[in-house]
């Protein structure tokens, strides 16, 4: 038996007791006669002492040869502490050692194994191993295995069953590029990774399996922009004989149940917005609504003096910045910069200050009186003491430039409190959306959504107007969660299709076998997929998905400490009959 106790285990109440324990050497104190040894394991650290008086010089002279992150075990007795540590749960006791075995050594790791360590993230990434051993990653693995297991929970109860579904697969549209992988048996041909499991789990349903998950990796291989991984986790759901209504509870029940169980906080039913409101009145389709800074649309109060940057513009809006009026002429000149950088590219900002006796100052006097200003003050919701910002220009950029705005101040004004939960619903997203770059329409979700039944006579006149049975939920200004009600008639699905510029035989060349299902009976059916890896840092109160996956990638896609992707010999690649042309 290597060890009777954890290191994170003993109490007073076990002093007297001969115990073995095992584990990492953290660090060690040297005050001749007796070395003290903090010994380290996922449970906790327990320190160790060696005395050359209460056992012998010889167990001292063993202590001394070892170093940091040597993997040990000893036999000792549990001894009370003349001086007591209060910081750790062990703190009380410490182990009188009287047998010293070294089971393994180690190099001098290259950077400290504390919760605040010397190590810069490519050394960290390197050394994973090391920096997991480390409580805030280790801490992290932990919640993230209780989120995916309480996630099980609330599923199976619910009646869900967990199916796995195939890896190695064909090309799923979820509007990323695949990952393929070259087939040695089938020479030429390739396997897509999934993007998602989108197609088996809906096959699942023309199976009558009526309720799937699935927390499973999917792959897509996007620019890594911002926190993104080229693989990554999804709860992956589906549930047949259901409308959209049937969804929505069943995934707020998750959530909320998660909320609860993990962060202790209940929530009660979350509120919905459409995907038009969300747009007009965040400027984005993910609004954080921990606080409030909503758009005020100020076209018609704005437009009928002789400022030409608003007469011009397709939208004018404004948010009303609480307290901004404290703000500097530099604070604020400032923040026009910020918004100027080509990141956010705004043209400029006008601003308003609502001072605190009820009068108004603004950058645009000239052209604008009190009462105009007042009228801006009620759109934007400004109290006495606030800052409006009014951006214009093409609506489409000028929501896209506020909403950034706005979620930068609220970070600035602490708004944004990670120990906080605001979850909602956004539906009715569009059906399609126009891509500028490939001249023609794309799923917005993906192409087995379907459209709204009242919105279907638009599919023909005006496409981008119809909407779809689409809704993602959205948690602190994040997307954690999205899906649809699916289509389950080959005569819309091939409707579909074609609007999306496939031909008939391609359509049935990449999906026919999904079409060909749809001929035996499918189901309605419809589901959701939850990214894993966002939902766990967010109620894990932080912003980075990588300190929440045991071995990620960095920036460029790669594992740095296995050294992936990499080269393969040439006999490799003669197997599977290909050439490079670099
Ligand atoms: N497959 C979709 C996705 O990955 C989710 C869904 O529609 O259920 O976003």
């Amino acid at each position: 038996m290597y060890r009777t106790h954890s290191n994170g285990e003993l109490r007073i109440e076990n002093v007297g007791q001969e115990v073995t324990l095992a584990g990492w050497v953290q660090k060690t104190r040297d005050k001749g006669f007796m070395i003290w040894v903090d010994l380290r394991d996922r449970y906790g650290i327990t320190q160790l002492i060696f005395d050359a008086d209460r056992t012998s010089k010889k167990m001292v002279e063993e202590a001394k040869t070892l170093g940091r992150e040597f993997v040990i075990q000893v036999k000792g007795e549990v001894i009370e502490r003349v001086s007591k540590n209060s910081n750790i749960p062990t703190g009380e006791i410490e182990i009188l050692v009287k047998e010293l075995t070294i089971l393994n050594k180690s190099l001098v790791p290259p950077f400290t194994i504390e919760d605040e360590t010397d190590g810069g993230d490519e050394l960290r990434m390197k050394y994973r191993y090391l920096d997991i051993r480390r409580n805030p990653v280790k801490n992290n693995l932990i919640f993230r295995s209780k989120v995916a297991i309480e996630t099980r929970k609330y599923l199976s109860n619910q009646g869900f069953i967990e199916v796995e579904t195939p890896v190695l697969i064909k090309s799923t549209p979820e509007g990323a590029r695949d990952f393929v992988v070259p087939s040695r048996m089938n020479e030429g041909q390739f396997y897509a990774l999934p993007q998602s499991p989108q197609t088996f789990k809906q096959l699942l349903m023309v199976g009558g399996l009526d309720k799937y998950f699935q927390i499973v990796k999917c792959f897509r291989d996007e620019d890594l922009r911002a926190d993104r991984q080229p693989e990554f986790t999804q709860i992956d759901c589906e549930m047949a004989f259901v409308e959209q209504e049937d969804i929505l509870n069943t995934f707020e029940g998750l959530t909320r149940y998660l909320l609860k169980e993990i962060n202790g906080v209940e929530i009660d039913k979350f509120p919905r917005i459409t995907y038009e409101y969300a747009m007009k009145t965040y400027g984005n389709d993910k609004p954080d609504i921990r606080f409030d800074m909503k758009f005020g649309e100020l076209n018609d109060v704005a437009q009928h003096k002789d400022f030409g940057v608003f007469n011009n513009a397709e939208l004018v809006v404004g948010i009303a910045v609480p307290g901004g009026n404290a703000y500097t002429r530099k604070e604020i000149d400032n923040l026009i910069e910020w918004i100027k950088r080509p990141q956010v590219g705004a043209l400029g900002m006008v601003y308003v200050r609502c001072n605190e006796d009820g009068s108004f100052k603004s950058s645009v006097d000239k052209f604008y009186t009190e009462e105009d200003l007042a009228k801006w003050a009620e759109k934007t919701n400004a109290k006495a003491g606030d800052l409006i910002c009014i951006l214009s220009g093409n609506t489409d950029k000028v929501r896209t430039q506020l909403s950034i705005l706005r979620m930068e101040l609220a970070t600035r004004l602490g708004l944004r409190k990670p120990n906080e939960f605001a979850p909602l619903w956004v539906l009715d997203f569009p059906l399609l959306e126009w891509d500028e770059e490939s001249k023609r329409y794309h799923a917005m979700h993906h192409p087995f959504t379907s459209p709204k039944p009242e919105d279907m006579h638009l599919l023909d006149t005006d496409p981008g107007k119809v909407r779809a049975n689409a809704y993602d939920m959205v948690l602190n200004g994040n997307e954690i969660g999205g899906g649809s009600i699916r289509i389950h008639d080959k005569k819309t699905q091939a409707l579909m299709f074609d609007h999306l510029g496939f031909t008939p035989e391609q359509a049935k060349e990449q999906f026919g076998f999904l079409m060909n299902a749809f001929e035996y009976g499918a189901p309605p059916h419809g589901g959701l997929a939850f990214g894993l890896d966002r939902l766990v840092a967010i109620l894990g109160g932080q912003e980075t998905i990588r300190d929440f996956i045991a071995f990620p990638k960095n920036n460029s896609g790669r594992d740095v400490m296995i050294d992936a992707p990499s080269k393969i010999d040439d006999a490799q690649l003669k197997e599977l009959c290909l050439k490079l042309d670099l």
